[in-house]
């Protein structure tokens, strides 16, 4: 790669920002492409947010993604939203139209189009239930609602944003039937029952603690486990829902696809199978 004065840049902000894979396989797919540009790890603390954003558009930066903990503040900085990041409330790609920065959310597309490709399952009518109701949470549920999901319960260790989250969606959803848990065994155990597909958009699992709210013994044998977490060696739901034999996956396809979707945004190019080469 040789960066001349025509290069353009590219990148991701986040905090902590080192171990993302971003920069890999979106220079993966510059250079597949031929494209003259470069995309780059930015650490930026979240008091620093608004400068950066302001320093990257000055830059004449041309794109970036964001990250942990930045997606949510980040909406404040934009010039525009498009609808579906407005509804979410939350930005993963911010790219620069003429002289705005507009922000956008890939993480639902690219969950919806790794439900398909890794576990071959379409979700219209289904029964779904998704752990979490953070920002990802609220990606996975406009997506899977669009997708026409029939029933989504939403299950949250602190109950009370879920219910948020279902006062929010409802009435852009109408057609949704939405139920709210707790993340506690006992819980699930009443609500789990005939869920075809279960999605974790939890950090549970991530620093490598035991996935140990799922009540297995209800957990239909049809059920599909998503996680969005992703781990070469497995991640503890992915590992718990295999050794069980369910058919499950983590969230490297949700990372390449959303990363796919962000490059087709800036560049207008399909980055082709580029990205999953690099990574997998
Ligand atoms: P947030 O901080 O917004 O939300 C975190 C969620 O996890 C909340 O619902 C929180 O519950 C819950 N949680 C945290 N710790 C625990 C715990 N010990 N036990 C039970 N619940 C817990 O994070 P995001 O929504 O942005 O991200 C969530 C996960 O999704 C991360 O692991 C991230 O890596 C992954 N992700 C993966 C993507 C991909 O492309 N594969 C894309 C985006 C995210 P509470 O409300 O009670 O605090």
């Amino acid at each position: 790669m040789t960066v001349s004065g025509e290069t353009k840049i590219y990148g991701i902000l986040g905090d902590p920002v080192q171990h993302s894979l971003s920069p890999v396989m979106q220079n993966a797919a510059f250079t597949a492409l031929g494209l003259d540009a470069v995309y780059v790890p930015f650490h930026v603390v979240p008091n620093d947010l608004e400068d950066a954003v302001a320093g990257l558009k000055a830059l004449q930066v041309q794109g970036v993604n964001v990250t942990v903990p930045h997606k949510e503040m980040v909406c404040a900085f934009m010039d525009r939203l498009d609808n579906e990041a407005a509804l979410i409330g939350a930005v993963n790609t911010v790219v620069r139209e003429g002289s705005e920065f507009v922000g956008y959310n890939t993480d639902g597309l690219g969950l919806v189009d790794s439900l398909k490709a890794d576990l071959n399952i379409d979700v219209c009518r289904k029964n779904v239930m998704v752990l979490g109701a953070g920002g990802a949470a609220r990606s996975a549920i406009v997506a899977l609602a669009r997708q026409g999901v029939r029933k989504l319960t939403i299950a949250n260790r602190t109950v009370d944003r879920a219910q948020q989250l279902v006062e929010r969606y409802q009435p852009s959803f109408p057609n949704v039937d939405f139920l709210v848990s707790s993340l506690t065994c006992e819980a699930l155990t009443t609500v789990v029952s005939g869920t075809d597909l279960i999605v974790n958009s939890t950090s549970l699992g991530l620093s490598g603690e035991s996935f140990n709210v799922l009540p297995w013994h209800v957990v239909g044998r049809q059920c599909y486990i998503y996680d969005m977490i992703y781990s070469a060696q497995g991640t503890p739901l992915v590992l718990a829902a295999r050794e069980r034999g369910y058919r499950c996956c983590d969230g490297l396809g949700m990372l390449i696809a959303q990363g796919e979707a962000a490059f087709r945004l800036w560049t207008g190019k399909d980055p082709g199978r580029a990205m999953a080469q690099a990574l997998r």
